[in-house]
This record gives C-alpha cells, structure tokens and sequence, in this order.
C-alpha cells in the first residue's frame, strides 16, 4: 500500500520500520529532521512536511500527546487539509478521549476515513513488530488497514465502530498497568527493607501467580532500580493517567486510585524524574520506606 508515516520517536520509528520491510510504499515525516536516515536507507520515502506523508491512500500517525496529535492533524498544513477523500488516518498515539471525538467530526466533515489504533507493548516490542492492537472506527475502514496492523502487531483487537473507544481502552490499560507498577514497587520495598533479595522475589512471583508480561517487565526494572533510559518516559505516563481521570471525570466514574497515581506521577516529576521510565513511580515506596535511590 501507498501510505504515509508521521512521528518517528521511540514507538513510532519501529512501526515504520516494519511497514516498509513487510513491502509497503511508505512515506516518512517528521518535527525534527535526522530521525528518518535509517528508515530511507531502508527503502522509505523522505518527506519534508504533513502534507508529504498524506499522499497515499492511508497516513499513520504516532505522536506524544494532544497537543501533537492536534497540531498534526487539525493545525495550518495538517492531516485534515491534505489528506484525500476516502484516504483513512490512522491515529495510533495515546491520546484523549474528547481528542479523538473532535479528529472523527474533522475527519467525517471532510470525507476521510479515521480509524483509532493505540498499542500495547514498549520500544523493543514494536521492534519486534508483537504489539497488541486496539483499533476502532467505521468497518470497513479498519479491514484497509488491516495489512498495516499485521505488519506492526502480533494481534488486534477491534473493539467497535465508535473510534473513541480504542482511546477509553488503551487509557483504562495504561491505568491498570500504573497499578502494577505502583503495586509491585511496594511490595519489592517490603521485602527489599527486610533483606530478601528483590530478583529472586520477582523471579519468584512472576513464574507462579503473577506469570504475565507486565508483572515480569515491571517487577524486573522495579527490583534493578533500573529506570533509564526510559522506553515510555514518565511524562507520557503522567499524561495517560491524566487523560484516564478526565474520561472518568467526564463519565462520572470515580477513580481513587487513579488519583493516588496521579499523586505519585507529580512528585515523581517534581523530584526531577522526567527522563526517566514510568516505572521510576514504582521506585518511590523504597525511597518513603528510606531506601534511598537516585531519581537522576
Ligand atoms: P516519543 O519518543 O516522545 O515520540 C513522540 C513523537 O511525537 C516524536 O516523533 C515527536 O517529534 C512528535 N511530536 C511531539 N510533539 C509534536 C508536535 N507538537 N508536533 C509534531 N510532532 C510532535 O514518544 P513514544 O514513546 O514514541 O510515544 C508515542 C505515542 O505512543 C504516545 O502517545 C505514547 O503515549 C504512546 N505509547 C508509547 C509506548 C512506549 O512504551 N514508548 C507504548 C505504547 C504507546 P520530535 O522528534 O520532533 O520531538
């Protein structure tokens, strides 16, 4: 397919990547110059603006947060401008709720597709072309896209027609696995402070009742007090959570514990913690319990 890429950071260079190995004609831009050399050498496209990336049938984006996703798709010289009638964006970013719904009026009223297909997995999954998938929007516009997931994901899940769902989705996992990571770093500094040695305790735990991705991936990095360099950065995960306790807020769902973790994500950043992993919250139950670690 001829399609275009926009946003080549941790996750999106990756994805890219294996659009273009799995042989698809792919047109790369990004903000900053100098991120697509590997990508050109490799057989894409180089484009130099929006505008560049949205001359297929179908242009990808994968971008930090709202404001990005806003200015790249709404702004002077954005997606909404350029991109045809019957092309489809597809908006793979974790962005919010109320975002998505303003990109599916904008996108309707021109006459263009918009598919939401946020991801599951950090930099070296996407790597591996294993993300887990969850796309929404119009059915047919999603079966296009259907070899593009293929190419990035080892599965995908369509969860409706309503492309605002695969956002709530993707925010409501982003959530559960902040609970994790915040539940896994107090309970590691609780054996920790009493000696016992934290690998082999998530080594323990994560090979019998806790044997899932997320418990291993985090419970790893949590027990080695490893938090850099970062694959999802701290700020980005503050920002889901923010975006999780404003859907809640719009729904009227409280969320204690959302809030707990929006505590933890503050004092985290305030601590000068912003380049480092999102797991580094799950460092601070060892700082309170006065095992003290750098935060950078
Ligand atoms: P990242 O490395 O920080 O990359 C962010 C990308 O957004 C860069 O290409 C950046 O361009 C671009 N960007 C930022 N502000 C922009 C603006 N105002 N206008 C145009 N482009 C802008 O982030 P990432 O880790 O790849 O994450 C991308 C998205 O995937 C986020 O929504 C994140 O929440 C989500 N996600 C991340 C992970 C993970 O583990 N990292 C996992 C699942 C989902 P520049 O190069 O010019 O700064």
């Amino acid at each position: 397919m001829k399609i275009g890429f926009i946003g080549l950071g941790h996750m999106g260079a990756s994805m890219a990547t294996n659009l273009v190995k799995a042989g698809h004609d792919v047109t790369v831009y990004n903000r900053s110059p100098g991120k697509s050399a590997a990508l050109i050498e490799l057989g894409a496209r180089a484009g130099t603006s929006v505008a560049d990336a949205c001359a297929g049938s179908v242009v990808v984006s994968m971008l930090a947060d709202d404001e990005a996703a806003s200015d790249v798709a709404l702004g002077e010289g954005g997606i909404i401008r350029h991109l045809a009638r019957d092309a489809v964006h597809v908006s793979m970013s974790t962005i919010s709720v109320a975002l998505s719904r303003r990109l599916a009026q904008a996108h309707a009223q021109a006459q263009q597709g918009y598919v939401t297909a946020p991801v599951f997995g950090r930099p070296d999954i996407a790597q591996a072309a294993r993300l887990f998938i969850v796309a929404a929007g119009e059915a047919a516009a999603v079966d296009a896209c259907r070899p593009l997931f293929a190419a990035m994901g080892q599965k995908t899940t369509v969860i409706g027609t309503d492309p605002s769902a695969a956002n709530l989705v993707k925010l409501s996992g982003n959530f559960l696995l902040a609970c994790a990571i915040e539940a896994l770093g107090e309970a590691v500094a609780l054996v920790a402070k009493a000696g016992i040695d934290p690998l082999a305790y998530v080594e323990f735990l994560t090979s019998t009742v806790f044997n899932v991705p997320a418990y291993k991936t985090y419970g790893t990095l949590i027990a080695q007090g490893t938090f850099e360099p970062a694959g999802f950065a701290a700020p980005l995960g503050y920002k889901d959570i923010r975006l999780a306790l404003a859907a809640a807020e719009d729904l009227q769902v409280p969320m204690p514990v959302g809030s707990l973790l929006h505590e933890r994500f503050v004092r985290l950043l305030a601590q000068g913690g912003a380049a480092l992993d999102w797991s580094a919250i799950g460092g601070l139950a060892a700082q309170d319990a006065g095992r003290l670690r750098s935060m950078g």
